[in-house]
């Protein structure tokens, strides 16, 4: 009883994405509690208006029924906005629970102040990259040097880095870093060699304790840019220090790269962000939409959950755009609105059919699909049968029962089972991880 909010949210928890769990619960708290008139009254408080308006229209019913069920009183609510809320946009919404306590932006000019862990949202798509972003802010240097962060772009990269800087600094305010881009590391040269200041640029770049290069793919193909990263890498790897840097391809696949920077980039830790899966989607928006305290009915939103949005760059275009229209115009946001501003053929939902999937997988593993639909326990048979329903929960977002009937008449607990043992091979077993990727690919294709 004396904290029956955390109570049931335990319970809410499990029937929400994490991503939207965190969103809109994680910084609730129970400040009363009041017994009488054949019921009880909850006090919570609120990190935003904006969280209390979302709680009060789409999760009271729900919080009501949870409360009626583990009291077997009636439980009614009232909610109120915290006093010393922080301003907005300044982790209002924290996606990531943090061991560390979350650092104040820090006061480097180079780093965007809004790019923090606490900012970023956490989902399939990219929690293996978040993970390892973090503990290298937690520990520079010593397990993971370099750390090669690449994928597409729009998906976090540049984010992800500065928040290791950003935490880095928040841990110790004395650590050097230094956060640059390909480009200003190529004219930073340029300018040494000039003014013949070489000197002070080495200095610049090697009297430090972590090193930052954002889209190191620009450096290729530059003879003599290359080769003073590569002298500038050697001299920080030989003393300890961290390297990190991000691009849009692995290491061996960017053109133009000399062999020894590709070996140096391959002896650290490499690590991808992959394109949105939709828990990790509908988080990003979520988070978004509640940053920029855009109201939308229930049916825009809906709508948004289903547009195949490539990254998170594109989400916060369209919502801009939508927070424009909504607050200069004053105009009600319609789908027809919504329409006018993307073309009528972005109205189609998931862009592949479970049927898709079924195939696409069933080729990746060389299997039938008539196997896979089967109920043999062959072991790569089964494999791909659990990926199969995996990708039709994640990507689609199917329920299970119909997940189940797809699948040749199989229970809800049967998928739920299977898409559970997915989800966590995601995350410990490479081989699994890999094949996803690359049946989603396929999907995309
Ligand atoms: P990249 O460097 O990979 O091209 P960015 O880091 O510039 O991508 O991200 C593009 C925009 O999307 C940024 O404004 C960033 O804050 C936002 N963004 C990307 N991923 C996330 C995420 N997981 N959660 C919150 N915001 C994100
Ligand atoms: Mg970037």
């Amino acid at each position: 009883m004396d904290d029956l909010w955390q109570n049931i949210l335990a319970h809410l928890k499990t029937t929400l994405s994490s991503a939207s769990f965190n969103i809109w619960f994680a910084k609730t708290k129970q400040l009363d509690v009041q017994k009488g008139g054949g019921g009880i009254h909850l006090l919570i408080s609120c990190p935003s208006s904006f969280v209390q308006d979302t709680i009060e229209k789409r999760f009271l019913g729900q919080l009501q029924k949870i409360g009626q069920e583990l009291t077997s009183n009636q439980v009614t609510f009232s909610f109120q906005v915290r006093a010393d809320r922080p301003p907005i946009n300044n982790n209002l919404f924290r996606p990531l629970h943090l061991e560390t306590p979350p650092p104040h932006p820090s006061s480097h000019p180079q780093l965007n102040p809004a790019y923090t862990f606490q900012n970023f949202v956490v989902g399939p798509s990219n929690q293996v990259a978040v993970a390892a972003a973090q503990s290298i802010a937690n520990s520079p240097g010593s397990i993971y040097n370099p750390f090669f962060l690449f994928g597409d772009v729009g998906l976090g990269k540049t984010h992800l880095i500065q928040a290791i800087a950003h935490q880095l600094i928040a841990n110790n305010p004395r650590t050097k870093i230094l956060y640059t881009t390909s480009e200003e590391f190529t004219n930073d040269l340029i300018r040494g060699l000039r003014n013949q200041k070489m000197e002070f640029y080495k200095n610049k770049y090697r009297k430090i304790d972590v090193l930052l290069i954002d889209d190191i793919q620009f450096i290729a193909g530059k003879t003599f840019v290359q080769e003073e990263f590569f002298h500038t890498f050697n001299s920080l790897y030989m003393a300890g220090k961290q390297v990190i840097v991000t691009a849009d391809s692995p290491p061996d696949e960017i053109s133009g790269m000399p062999q020894r920077i590709i070996s140096r980039f391959k002896g650290g830790l490499t690590i991808d962000i992959q394109p949105l899966d939709y828990e990790t989607r509908r988080g990003i928006l979520e988070y978004k939409i509640g940053e920029l305290q855009l109201v939308l009915d229930s049916e825009i939103i809906e709508w948004l959950n289903n547009y195949p949005f490539k990254n998170a760059r594109e989400i916060e275009g369209i919502l801009l755009k939508l927070k424009t229209l909504s607050s200069l115009q004053h105009q009600q946001i319609t789908l027809t609105t919504l329409n006018q501003m993307l073309g009528k053929n972005h109205l189609t939902t998931p862009s592949f059919t479970p049927k898709e999937v079924i195939k696409t997988t069933a080729s990746f593993w060389g299997v039938k699909m008539k196997d896979l639909l089967g109920k043999g326990r062959q072991s790569k048979i089964a494999t791909a049968r659990q990926v199969a329903m995996y990708l039709c929960r994640q990507e689609l977002n199917l329920p299970y029962t119909q997940i189940g009937r797809i699948f040749g008449g199989k229970d809800h607990s049967t998928v739920i089972h299977s898409v559970e043992k997915i989800n966590q091979l995601f995350k410990t077993d490479n081989q699994i991880r890999q094949a996803i990727i690359s049946i989603k690919s396929n999907l995309l294709k």
